[in-house]
Parts: C-alpha cells; structure tokens; sequence
C-alpha cells in the first residue's frame, strides 16, 4: 500500500480505534500529522556499551546475548514479572521485565539485543529494569539519537517514533518547498525535507541543529509575511485625512516637547494625511511622555470634527487622563469626558447620549469603551495606552465602532518589550520610537537591600518627607491570604509577604505617627481610591501605601522616592514602571528594592535593575531570566503560539526573518507571484489555523 501523507493512522499497522483515538489528542490523525509532530527533547542512544564500561548513573545502550530462555512468575494478581539473563565478553546483564509476559518469547537465548536502560551494578554482575531492546543492529529504538514526543496516556513513545519513521520514510517527498529558493540560499537553510527528516531522526546534533534552524526560521517568516500582509491590506485601506499642524499644537503645551515627541507627532500628521488608515505604535520608556503626544492625536481628530476614544488599562490611570488632557485640550475647546464604571445611572445615559450625538470629543475609559451600548458619532481615532497585551484581533474589534471608515488607530506601550520582540508582535503596526526623556530629569538611584536595612530605609522615608517630598511603598498584596500570579511562585517561595492593609496600619500607628499615610490598592471602591489618590496628587498625603494600582502612568512629579516590598516577587519590567512613577521632576530620586530572598536569582534580577536605568535593556533580561511565556502571562500577547521557535532564544533568527520577510513583501506585496504560490498556501494556512487571532 502506497503511504500518503494523508493516510489515516487506523491504516497502519498497530493502530485500531481505541489508539487512534488516543493519537487524537495529540492532534494525530493522519500520516502527514506526525511530520509536524515534534519530540520535546532526544535520547543519545547511539554509544553502545559492554557491560564492564557501561555507566550506572544514566541510561545507555548495551549489546548482549540472551543466554537462557526468560523465565516468568506471578507475584500477585496484576504483577507479573519476566526475567531473564544476558552475558557478553565481560559480564552478566540480569533482565527484569514488569507485566511484559509476551517477552518470554520475544526474547530467545542465543540472540544477541542491545538493551537500553540504566546498567545498575548488583555485586559484580549487572541489572537493568524494564528496558527498551531491539536486535542488534535494527537501528529503530537503538544504536541512535533517539526523538521524545510529547505523549498522551496509553501512547508509547516507540508507537509515536515508529510512526514518525513512516511518515518520514514514505511521505517527505511530497511537501512542498514554500521557502522561495533565494531566501533560502540568502539564510543558509536547508531544505524542507532535510529539515522535517532530521528534525525526528538526527544522526547527529549537527544535523538537528541544521534541521531546527530552517524549520524556527519558516515558523517566525511565515508569522512575519502573514503580519506583513494583514499590515498591506489594512494600509490600503482608506483612511480618514486628518489635517494636523504639530507645531500649531505644541502651542498648547506647557512645555516644548522633545525632539522624539516631535518626530512621533509628526509621524503621525503624515499618517493623518496619507489618507490610509494609521495603525502606530508610539513607544517609550515610562516618563518618556506618551501622553503629549496622545493628546496631538485627540487635538487632530477634534480639529476634524470626529472623536478621539483613549483606552487606559486601569480606571484609576483613566481618571488621570482625563484629568491631565481636559486641562490640556479644554482651552482649545475639544470636549473631554470620562466613562468609567463608577459612571452609572442617569449621568451615564446622559453621557453615552452626549458621545453618540457627537457632543463630546474625547472620552477617556477603560476597555468598557468598546463595550456594546457604547456608540459613537464619528469615531477617527483610537488610542490605547499601555496596552503591550493589544494583540491584532482587539485592534480589529476596535476598527468595527467606526463608522463606514476604519478609525486611525495610536498604540501606545511603555516598552517593556525588547525591541526585536516588538518587531513581531507588533508586526503589522508601524513604530514611533521615543528615544529621549524630557530635560532636567536625573536618572533615579536604585538599590536593593535586605531586611537588616529596614531601620535605615524608614529613616531614609522621614528624610525624603522632611525635605518636603512624598514617598510611594507598593506591596505585592492587599490582604495577607492574597493568592499572586503563578509566575511569581518561580523566584521566590511564600514567605512573609507584605500585605498594604495591615503595612499602612503598622505604619500609621508606629513608625510613622507623625506623618500622613495614604492608602491605595485595587479593592477599594473607585470613590475611596480616587480620593486617596487626589490627596497624594494634592500633595496632602506624604507616604502613599499601595499595590501596584499606581504602576502605570500615574504622575506625582514631587514623589522622589519608590519603597517596593518583597521586591523579588515582581517581574523586572513591573519594578521598572513602578520606579518610573518617581523621578519625573527635578528632584534627585531613589527606589529602594526590600527582599528577604536569599536566592540567587532574585538577588540577581534585582541587582539588574540597580544597575541600569534603560526600560530596553531590563525588558531583554526579563525575558532572558523568566522567558516569554511568563513574560506576557500565557498567550496573551495575541499572536500564534510557536511551535518551534522560542521568542527568547531565538532573536537573532528572529530579525533575519523579519528581514527577510520585509525584502520578500516589498518586492511582491500581494504575494501573488507564481514561485510565491506555496508560501501563500503556508500562510493561508497560519491564518486558518490562528482565525481567532487574525479576522
Ligand atoms: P509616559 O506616559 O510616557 O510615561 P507622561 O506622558 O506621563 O509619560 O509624562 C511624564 C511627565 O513628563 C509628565 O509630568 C509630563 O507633563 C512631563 N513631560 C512630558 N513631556 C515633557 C517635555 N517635553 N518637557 C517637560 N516635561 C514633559
Ligand atoms: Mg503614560
């Protein structure tokens, strides 16, 4: 019978309904499927060993002759066990098989095997327990560097290798090539059947690491040409012109905004005038000030008479946005108003009455803004801030509450995504970098210290207050039992964690009496939270307690000092925002990073941040230290999940491919060349399989 990859499995010998079923779940139901199956790791089965030099710490393939015919006794219902003995030139190798009565004749005296297992020693001859065997010489299980597949109960790992072998054997010669021949020559891959064949079944880690390359690039150039597309198609979209003078807008600002805010607005005017659509993302470390530059993109669509929807990830930073842009943009008579879930009743009808008739211009909110119930006028722009999590598919969503045209759409994300990272997630975006912070900040003095210097830190707190500064301390937790996210389990194990509650109480009653203690987290109603906020804002309150409810974009320029507790169960990038809420005025400013931790991780992780100021460069070791699942929280960054690739490991393919798929797009925008025709297929299919993610 002629193999193809579309073979069923319930073809093939050894597969009847209940394993084939079982094959399922793995995703496995046809020949081809197992090409794509891939192991998670390899066994080097390929030395083999006599029995006087094999080691006894760790699995090895040993080649013996069975000397006498297995024997099998019952200990107990359900245990039955098969033994039997194997000599070379140098020893005797006892056998022990468990519920394997069928080895009895499978194993026949005479025969030499090679045995793969752990060689124990017992006395002076040897023992190996259930061990995997073949004929000498047979090269299936043996003699090999050996694939290991992610398994399911009641699937062996020979089942899915003897399958693998099939499909590699009878199937291969049909794939097609979709890599084109001169990008593949450009990158030194190799071909497609040589990848997918030594992808299971390397003779050698050369050849493995041959076959991976090839097969991480095509993963990550595929994502990147399907971005590339999706970018194409939503560019020749028509768009709303804009027309917006920065320079007539910087007029309003109570500063001159830097030359990196300049470059950005003004990316963005010519977006606004292209008559496409803008997809953008404006990044920039914390204090960078994204918010002047939001605010040009809510200024241009009011001088165009359409409405402006700026998304916060919090209630609390909305508020703040809306507080800074109403002061702002009032005066140039653009309408702000804020929707948050605290509006309720007849002041919000009122409200979504007022947006739907065109009577506001700006509306700052939460997600909530894209709520059903939420219509607008004539919606032009979108802006989300620090939305790093705004994959492809939310921005789509978005694009539906426009009307008749897709709105322009501003992303902005204070960066704590390594750039090259950034260039794949937000692949089909277009990038303003800004690169500068505003004048006169001094960079912030960061240092972590253990709980011997906790009287010297409170001394330090009193001091920063008497010369009339304000102090944050963030906590991981509101309440003491306060379950945290799975990935802080990894660097530091439960300990005495400060929960803000009783910390601010502690606080008031004893270590600081004398002084105003604010309270702030995430479970107070959004009218107590507002007002304890208002009061650090007003300067009324010195030291604010808090969870990370303040992390992102809150602005106390007076603040100069950031106490974090238990530091070592924030991420790198969370601690780098939480220190930019201070040193945004000019003050001299510290963050001051308490841990007990003694591990050495933590210790190094927060000796990373001591060291350097840069968002960049702390974004790149946290995905070195915690890898890019944790990084983001699981799937949440919007995009496929890779198979192959790893975002952390492989960067450097990563950017060839990115460069490789902007030269192929730029010379075949559409993809629609003859020779491009597989790699059209290969894409068609990502997208199938992603629909979720990509519609
Ligand atoms: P980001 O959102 O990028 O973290 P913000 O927009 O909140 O930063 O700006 C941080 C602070 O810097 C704010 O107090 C803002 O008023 C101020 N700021 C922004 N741009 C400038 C500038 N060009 N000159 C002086 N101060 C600036
Ligand atoms: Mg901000």
């Amino acid at each position: 019978m002629a193999l193809t990859r579309e073979t069923p499995l319930t073809d093939l010998p050894g597969v009847g309904p209940a394993r084939a079923k079982k094959l399922e779940k793995l995703g496995l139901k046809k020949l081809g499927d197992l090409l794509y199956h891939l192991p998670q790791r390899y066994e080097d089965r390929r030395e083999c060993f006599n029995l006087r030099d094999a080691p006894e710490d760790r699995p090895c393939c040993v080649a013996a002759m069975v000397a006498s015919a297995p024997t099998v006794s019952r200990i107990r219902k359900g245990l039955e066990l098969v033994k039997a003995k194997a000599v070379d030139s140098f020893g005797v190798l006892h056998l022990t098989f468990f519920n394997q009565t069928y080895l009895r004749t499978a194993l026949r005296p005479g025969e030499t095997y090679v045995f793969f297992g752990t060689a124990e020693r017992q006395g002076r001859a040897r023992s190996m327990t259930n061990p995997v065997f073949e004929k000498e010489g047979a090269g299936r299980v043996t003699g090999l560097i050996m694939p290991v597949y992610p398994l399911t109960a009641g699937i062996s790992n020979n089942l899915v290798a003897g399958l693998a072998r099939r499909a590699v054997d009878d199937c291969l010669d049909s794939l097609p090539e979709f890599l084109p021949e001169q990008v593949r020559l450009d990158h030194a891959l190799c071909q497609i059947q040589y990848a997918r064949k030594n992808i299971h079944f390397p003779p050698s880690w050369e050849e493995l690491a041959i076959a991976r390359r090839r097969l991480v690039f095509e993963e990550l150039f595929t994502l990147t040409c399907g971005l590339s597309l999706l970018k194409e198609r939503r560019e020749r979209g028509a768009g709303r012109v804009l027309k917006a003078d920065p320079a007539e807008f910087a007029a309003l600002l109570p500063f001159a905004p830097t030359g990196a805010q300049r470059r950005a607005m003004e990316d963005m005017a010519a977006d606004f005038a292209s008559g496409r659509v803008m997809n953008r993302l404006v990044q920039g470390d914390v204090g960078s000030g994204k918010t002047a530059v939001a605010a040009f993109g809510a200024w241009a669509a009011a001088q165009n008479g359409c409405q402006c929807a700026l998304m916060a990830p919090t209630e609390l930073l909305a508020e703040q946005h809306a507080k800074t842009l109403d002061a702002l943009l009032s005066p140039a008579g653009v309408r702000v108003a804020l929707l948050t879930g605290a509006v309720k009743g007849r002041p919000r009808k009122a409200l979504l009455n007022a947006l739907a008739e065109g009577e506001i211009d700006l509306i700052v909110g939460t997600h909530a803004l894209f709520s059903e119930g939420v219509a607008y006028k004539d919606l032009g722009l979108v802006v989300a801030d620090e939305q790093h999590r705004f994959g492809v598919a939310q921005r789509a969503a978005l694009a539906e509450k426009g009307s008749g045209t897709a709105p322009h759409v501003l992303v902005m994300s204070a960066t704590p995504i390594p750039r090259t990272l950034a260039l794949i997630i937000y692949g089909d975006l277009d990038v303003s970098v800004i690169d500068e912070l505003p004048p006169g900040r001094t960079p912030v003095q960061t240092f972590a210290v253990g709980e011997d210097k906790r009287a010297r830190m409170y001394g330090f707190v009193r001091k920063q207050v008497g010369e009339g500064r304000q102090v944050y301390i963030v906590c991981p937790a509101v309440e003491e039992t306060e379950d945290l996210p799975a990935w802080n389990d990894l660097y530091a194990p439960p300990m005495d964690m400060k929960a803000v509650t009783t910390y601010a109480k502690d606080l008031r009653e004893k270590v600081f009496p004398d002084l105003t203690v604010g309270l702030v987290h995430g479970k107070m109603k959004p009218k107590d939270k507002e007002a304890a906020m208002a009061d650090f804002v007003s300067g009324k309150t010195q030291v604010l307690v808090s969870t990370t409810v303040i992390e992102v974009g809150v602005d106390v320029p007076n603040a100069s000092l950031m106490v974090i507790e238990n530091a070592e169960r924030f991420g790198l990038s969370q601690l780098h925002q939480l220190r930019g809420r201070v040193g945004r005025g000019s003050h001299q400013s510290y963050c001051v990073l308490v841990s007990a931790s003694k591990s050495d991780t933590a210790r190094e992780r927060l000796k990373a941040l001591c060291a350097t100021n840069d968002g960049f460069q702390i974004a790149e070791e946290d995905l070195r230290l915690r890898g890019p699942g944790d990084f983001f929280g699981k799937r949440q960054h919007g995009l496929p999940q890779l198979k192959v690739a790893d975002f952390a490991s492989d960067m450097e393919l990563l950017k060839e491919a990115k460069g490789a798929a902007d030269g192929l797009i730029a010379s075949d925008p559409d993809l629609s060349w003859p020779e491009h025709k597989p790699l059209r297929a290969q894409i068609q299919r990502l997208f199938e399989e992603n629909a979720e993610l990509f519609n």
